[in-house]
């Protein structure tokens, strides 16, 4: 089974994904993560991910989209399923994933989607900013952030919706509930 968490910045995919991993099993990977680890250790691609991070716009999609694949390529853990957190951000990018899985005989099962009203988003980045200091947790990044979201991104809802993969879950409330929302929404669908 193959799961993209939908979600705004802040609207709790990467905790969700660590919960989603344990009940199914999937690999998950956090392109987020994967340009931070970049950046950590000074590599070509965390040269040029570092300056589009810092102003909150997206890295290019042509090298999101080659980083992605050479992972999902090169993890043969991968095969059993996987859950992105992070991709797609962009029509073009959903398009690649779609040709992508294609190639591999595979395809995109649900697209979890979780819906957080933009305050609760914003308080949550700042009080995240604070406990571990990821560097684009600051008002002003978390604004851009939040302009590319819905510029770019949200357009992917309805391409989802369009392909019947779309499932809307509430993202405020407790961890626990949300995670049991997104589980009855997957095993309904299976
Ligand atoms: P995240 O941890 O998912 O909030 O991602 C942090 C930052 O990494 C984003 O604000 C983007 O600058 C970059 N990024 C992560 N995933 C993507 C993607 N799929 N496409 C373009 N940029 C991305």
């Amino acid at each position: 089974m193959n799961i993209v968490i939908f979600g705004a910045p802040g609207s709790g995919k990467g905790t969700q994904s660590e919960m989603l991993i344990e009940r199914y099993g999937l690999h998950h990977i956090s392109t987020g993560e994967v340009l931070r680890d970049h950046i950590a250790r000074k590599t070509p691609v965390g040269q040029i991910a570092k300056t589009y991070i810092n102003q909150g716009q997206l890295i290019p999609d042509s090298l999101m989209i080659k980083i992605l694949e050479d992972i999902i390529d090169h993890e043969p853990k991968a095969k059993d399923g996987v859950i992105l957190d992070g991709f797609p951000r962009t029509v073009p990018q959903a398009d690649a994933l779609k040709r992508f899985f294609e190639r591999r005989g595979q395809e995109l099962h649900h697209v979890i989607g979780l819906e957080v009203p933009e305050g609760e988003l914003i308080d949550r980045m700042i009080k995240r900013g604070m406990q571990t200091g990821r560097a684009d947790d600051n008002i002003e990044t978390i604004k851009n952030r939040l302009n590319v979201y819905h510029q770019s991104t949200t357009p992917l809802r309805d391409y989802y919706i369009k392909e019947g993969k779309y499932r809307a879950i509430k993202g405020s409330g407790t961890v626990e509930k949300i995670f049991a929302d997104i589980a009855k929404a997957i095993d309904a669908a299976e």
